[in-house]
C-alpha cells in the first residue's frame, strides 16, 4: 500500500528508534532525579536531544520546552499570554489547525477575551492590511499565524507578519507544524516571532511529543508562561510532568537527521509534487481541480477536488492501494474549514481528496496513478 499521508503523521525512521530504545530498557532513569548515574545519563540524553534541536530551529536550546505536541503547545502558549492580558483582543486565522481554532474559541467563550479572525485568500493565506487593521482597533496580547498550512501547504508570509505585529507592541506565535523538517527555519533572524509550536511525529520522530519555542525578552531573560499543566517543576518550573526521555530522544535525533538532508529532500518532494501533479493531470484532466497552488509552499502536499465525486467514498475506495486523507486526520469527521475558509462550496469541499508525500515516497511508486 502506498502511503500519501505524511501530513498526518510520518513514520519513525529506524535510526531514530535506534536511538530511544535503550532509554526504554536501560537508561529508565527520571532525569529530575539525582545523585546517581541513571538518573544523570536521563538528564543527559535529554539536554542533548534540547540542543539537536536549537540547532535545527537556530534558537537557543534554553528557549525549548518539551511539551507533549503541537496541540498542547498551542494551547499553552495562546492561554497563557491571552490571560494575562485579558482586556486585550487575541488574532488568529479562519485557516487554522483545529488545535488553535478550539483555543481561540475557548478564550472567547469561557474567559471572555475578544478574539478576531483573519479571513484568508484563495489558497488559505493572509492579508496584511486587514491584520494592520485589526491591530489598529484594540491593543492586543498575541497574534498566532500558522506558518504552513497543513491542508493546502501554503505558507504565510511570517517574518512580515510578525514585524508588523510588533508594530503595535504584541506578542507573535506561530504554528510551524508543518514547516518544521521541510523548510530551514532560522528563528535567530525572526526577531518578533516569540512562540512557535511543532510535533516530532511529522517529522519522522515519535508521536506524543512537540516543543513550544518560548523567546527570551529583550534582557535575554526567559519569558515566565503560566503553566497549563502543574506539577513538579520541571521544564524551568512552567511545565510540568516527567519528561518522556525515550521520545524526547527520538525527535532531537529525528530533527538532527532532517538537518542533515534537508536540501536532499526538499528536491526531492519539490520533483515528487511535480511529478503528482503532471499525473493527476494526465489521467483526470477535467475532472479535477487543485485546490494547493504551486509556488510559496511546502513541498510534498496537493490538495485536489475529484469534480462530482464524495471524498469519504474516494479515500475508502483508494484504501487497498493507497492512504490519503479528505483534510487534517484531527477533524476528519467535519467538511474541512480550511477548504471554506478559502472559497470552495460544501460540495466542493466534500469532492477534496489531499495528497502529502515523504522523503521516502520514491517517484516510480506514484506510477500507480497511471493504473487506478
Ligand atoms: N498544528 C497543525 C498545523 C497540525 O497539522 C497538527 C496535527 O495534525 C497539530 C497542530 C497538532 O499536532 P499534535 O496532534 O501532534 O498535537
Amino acid at each position: 500500500m502506498l502511503y500519501l499521508d505524511n501530513s498526518s503523521t510520518t513514520p519513525v525512521y529506524p535510526e531514530v528508534l535506534e536511538e530511544m530504545l535503550p532509554y526504554f530498557l536501560e537508561e529508565y532513569g527520571n532525569p529530575s532525579s539525582k545523585y546517581y548515574s541513571l538518573a544523570e545519563n536521563s538528564k543527559n540524553a535529554v539536554e542533548h536531544a534540547r540542543e539537536q534541536l536549537g540547532k535545527f530551529l537556530n534558537c537557543s536550546s534554553t528557549e525549548l520546552y518539551f511539551t507533549s505536541g503541537a496541540t498542547e503547545s498551542n494551547n499553552w502558549i495562546l492561554k497563557s499570554v491571552s490571560s494575562s492580558l485579558p482586556d486585550h483582543q487575541v488574532i488568529t486565522t479562519v485557516a487554522e489547525h483545529s488545535s488553535n481554532l478550539e483555543i481561540a474559541n475557548y478564550l472567547n467563550a469561557q474567559l471572555n477575551i475578544h478574539v478576531e479572525y483573519l479571513s484568508v485568500d484563495r489558497f488559505g493565506r493572509i492579508n496584511f492590511s486587514e491584520l494592520e487593521s485589526l491591530l489598529k482597533k484594540r491593543p492586543t496580547s498575541i497574534v498566532s499565524i500558522i506558518w504552513g498550512n497543513n491542508e493546502l501547504g501554503s505558507l504565510n508570509d511570517i517574518q512580515k507578519a510578525s514585524e508588523l505585529t510588533a508594530q503595535y507592541g504584541a506578542l507573535f506565535h506561530t504554528d510551524a507544524t508543518h514547516v518544521v523538517g521541510k523548510m530551514k527555519i532560522n528563528l535567530s533572524e525572526l526577531n518578533h516571532v516569540h512562540f512557535l509550536s511543532a510535533s516530532a511525529h511529522k517529522f519522522n520522530g515519535p508521536k506524543g511529543i512537540g516543543i513550544a519555542y518560548v523567546k527570551k525578552d529583550e534582557d535575554g531573560i526567559p519569558r515566565k508562561l503560566t503553566p497549563l499543566i502543574h506539577g513538579g517543576g520541571q521544564e524551568q518550573g512552567i511545565r510540568g510532568g516527567t519528561l518522556a526521555v525515550p521520545l524526547i530522544v527520538g525527535m532531537g535525533k529525528a530533527a538532527e537527521m532532517h538537518q542533515v538532508a534537508m536540501s536532499k529532500n526538499i528536491k526531492k518532494l519539490e520533483k515528487l509534487e511535480e511529478y503528482l501533479v503532471q499525473l493527476l493531470t494526465e489521467k483526470f484532466g477535467l475532472n479535477i481541480q487543485f485546490n494547493s497552488d504551486y509556488t510559496n509552499k511546502i513541498p510534498g502536499i496537493v490538495n485536489v477536488q475529484f469534480i462530482g465525486i464524495n471524498n469519504e467514498v474516494l479515500v475508502k475506495q483508494l484504501a487497498p492501494v493507497m492512504a490519503v486523507s479528505t483534510g487534517s486526520a484531527c477533524s476528519s469527521s467535519k467538511p474541512s474549514h480550511v477548504l471554506q475558509a478559502i472559497g470552495l462550496s460544501l460540495e466542493e469541499v466534500r469532492s477534496s481528496i489531499r495528497f502529502s508525500l515523504s522523503s521516502n515516497t520514491e517517484l516510480k511508486d506514484l506510477n500507480i496513478f497511471q493504473e487506478l
